[in-house]
């Protein structure tokens, strides 16, 4: 057998805080063989990032080191190389993509100097050569027009093409080892889908060996050989792909693919896991999954299951599975939540119409020249029909800049439309002006998809929230103020003490609570989802899914939930409609939409969702009895 282009072997990598050591990798270990894809797959703060850059020699000094373990690329340890042996590696042997490719590459050069710098440091090739060699990646990676592309500036680029530029960078020196950080997560569904097969097509024609890392597991499914599932710093289940979603063994694994959401789990709950991922400075001592796990006995916090091999190519890190301890008094039942998951909502049958929106449109004036004359016109909505109904919800899918963004805003009057009309409970909000559409701002709110942007940094949670009420509901004393902040944090499922914190000091998922407290807190009728679930990891996706669900059907609330996620879709929405060019080009109920698409663009953004076999689903439970 050939030796593995990658070992990691008991790999720890630690940072120095103010709060003391802080664990990130706690003695990790994998390996990738040659052309083969091995993924990492866990919650934000698992250590799955960290673990990319140890490869890669890129872990922050001085606070963070590699306390031990080795790291062997074709069989030599890179763990304790100098400097610059690293460069040497970096960029040549093993390269990295990362999520958002503006953030890696540099707006003040163009992208032909980024990618010819690469290769000229990596292989010794003259600028004429580099040159040659930059334009056949860019034409590998499917970039239209090199020759011109080549002095283009990133910020010229679409995200799509940019992450098409990093990765032919990422390739340009042909490395042994390709890691992929979340490569598609800011990208539509169809680009992510080319992507993919892009890295595909190059690990089979290179053998390049690639480490995926995402939290998308639909992908892994589809992409990847080997899994690892990575929580608190350790693996603790690692199989085939096949296997694992066959038959999860770690609570912590069948918790995650059973929050992933999708169609048939439509009106019932998805499945979540209780609390978060323990600080890296103080994981219990035993299990680290112990204080959420839905199985947990009596000696987990304080007994370390060791990651085993339990079934053939199986191992996982779990006492339930371990028959000498599940034989000793320690294996008591501490917690025992149910397997089945209740229904939610009632069926969706016809409700009366609370929102008709008719051929609206939103144009906006291109202007040129020295006097600025209007040259054109941009068309982002251009006469779009929706309907929402009352105490149901509609998404509005689409790629990025089809306009669906802008839609969602002039609805609620953030923008201005063109024309068209806006008809809310029957009164015309398109044809209001500030004073007469004031008692309908209440009614209507909006929730972001990253709510720290839209959280003032510098004010308590309290005030943020009362701010609203103040301006919407002027008739409410402070008294009432406060009683409804109470009531509304304990709704989203924050406490009352939390309203004197500021933003900084919330999670992700728990800062978009806020976001639906403060939408709440004026009792809206109507509330305009965009992107809100699109940031978060699935485990905080299934809870804020859930959480949108229950004040749907507490409060009757209508939503138009603007994504482009579509597993999302199928999921929470009613009726669907499809958005191309500033126009909606398929409208039907979500049953209809994904069972018998009408339209190409529809069948083509359906086609690209990567998907998991119905069949496995029914497999994941809980181990146990
Ligand atoms: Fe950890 Fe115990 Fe739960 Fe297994 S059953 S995951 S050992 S807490």
């Amino acid at each position: 057998m050939s030796t593995p282009v990658i070992q990691v072997k008991d790999l720890k990598t630690y940072f120095q805080t103010p709060k003391g050591v802080a664990k990130a990798v706690d003695g990790v270990s994998f390996e990738i063989p040659k052309g083969g894809t091995f993924a990492l797959v866990g919650e934000s703060g698992c250590g799955k990032s960290v673990t990319a850059l140890s490869l890669i020699q890129l872990v922050p000094e001085p606070a963070g080191y590699i306390a031990g373990g080795e790291i062997l690329l074709n069989g030599r340890d890179i763990a304790g190389l100098t400097e610059r042996e690293k460069r040497a590696i970096r960029g040549n042997k093993i390269s990295m993509i990362f999520q958002e490719p503006m953030t890696s590459l540099n707006p003040v050069f163009t992208i032909g100097d980024q990618i010819m710098e690469t290769i000229r440091l990596h292989q010794r090739k003259t600028s004429a050569e580099a040159r040659t060699l930059a334009m056949e990646m860019f034409g590998k990676v499917g970039l239209p027009n090199p020759e011109s592309l080549i002095n283009e500036y990133p910020h010229r680029l679409s995200g799509g093409m940019r992450q098409r530029v990093m990765i032919a960078i990422a390739l340009s020196c042909k490395p042994d080892l390709l890691i992929a950080d979340e490569p598609t997560t800011a990208l539509d569904v169809t680009i992510q889908d080319q992507i993919i097969e892009l890295i595909r097509e190059v690990k089979e024609s290179t053998g390049t060996a690639i480490l995926l890392i995402t939290h998308n597991l639909a992908l892994v499914y589809r992409n990847a050989g080997t899994v690892g599932v990575m929580y608190a710093g350790k693996i603790v289940e690692l199989t085939a792909t096949k296997n694992l979603f066959r038959n999860p063994m770690h609570p912590y694994t069948v918790k995650l693919l059973r929050s992933i959401p999708g169609g048939e789990k439509r009106g019932k709950a998805l499945d979540t896991i209780s609390g978060t991922v323990p600080p890296a400075t103080s994981y219990p001592a035993g299990c680290h999954f112990s204080g959420r796990c839905p199985r947990e006995m009596e000696g987990c916090a304080s007994v370390y299951p060791e990651l085993t091999e339990r079934a053939a190519g199986h191992t996982v890190a779990c006492h339930l599975h371990d028959p000498e301890f599940m034989a000793g008094g320690n294996s008591k039942p501490l917690r025992h939540e149910p397997d089945a998951l209740p229904p939610l909502t009632a069926p969706y049958a016809e409700r009366e119409v609370l929102l008709d929106v008719r051929a609206l449109k939103t144009h906006y004036p291109v202007r040129k020249g020295l006097f600025k004359k209007i040259t054109g016109f941009v068309k982002a909505v251009d006469g779009i029909d929706l309907t929402v109904r009352k105490g149901a919800t509609l998404a509005l899918v689409g790629e990025s800049g089809c306009g669906k963004t802008t839609a969602g805003k002039s609805i609620i009057q953030l923008i201005r439309p063109t024309a068209g009309e806006i008809l809310f409970k029957g009164s015309d909000l398109a044809r209001m002006d500030e004073r007469t559409i004031k008692p309908f701002r209440s009614l209507i709110q909006i929730i972001f998809q990253d709510p720290y942007s839209s959280l003032n940094p510098r004010l308590m949670i309290k005030d943020t929230i009362e701010e609203g009420i103040k301006v919407l509901k002027p008739g409410l004393g402070k008294a009432e103020r406060e009683r409804k902040i109470t009531e509304v944090l304990d709704r989203v499922g924050l406490t009352p003490d939390m309203m004197y914190r500021y933003p900084h000091e919330f999670s992700g998922g728990q800062r978009q609570r806020i976001g639906i407290a403060r939408a709440l807190a004026v009792d809206p009728e109507f509330i305009v989802c965009d992107e809100a679930v699109s940031a978060l990891d699935v485990s905080v996706q299934a809870q804020i899914l859930n959480l949108l669900k229950s004040i749907q059907r507490d409060f009757g609330l209508s939503f138009l939930f603007i994504t482009h996620d579509l597993s999302v879709v199928e999921y929470i929405a009613d009726e669907v409609a499809v958005m191309y060019d500033g126009k909606i080009v398929e409208r039907n109920s979500t049953v209809e939409i994904f069972s018998n698409p009408v339209h190409d663009y529809t069948k083509k953004l359906l086609a690209a969702i990567p998907k998991i076999d119905e069949e496995l689903v029914k497999l994941w439970k809980l181990p146990g009895k």
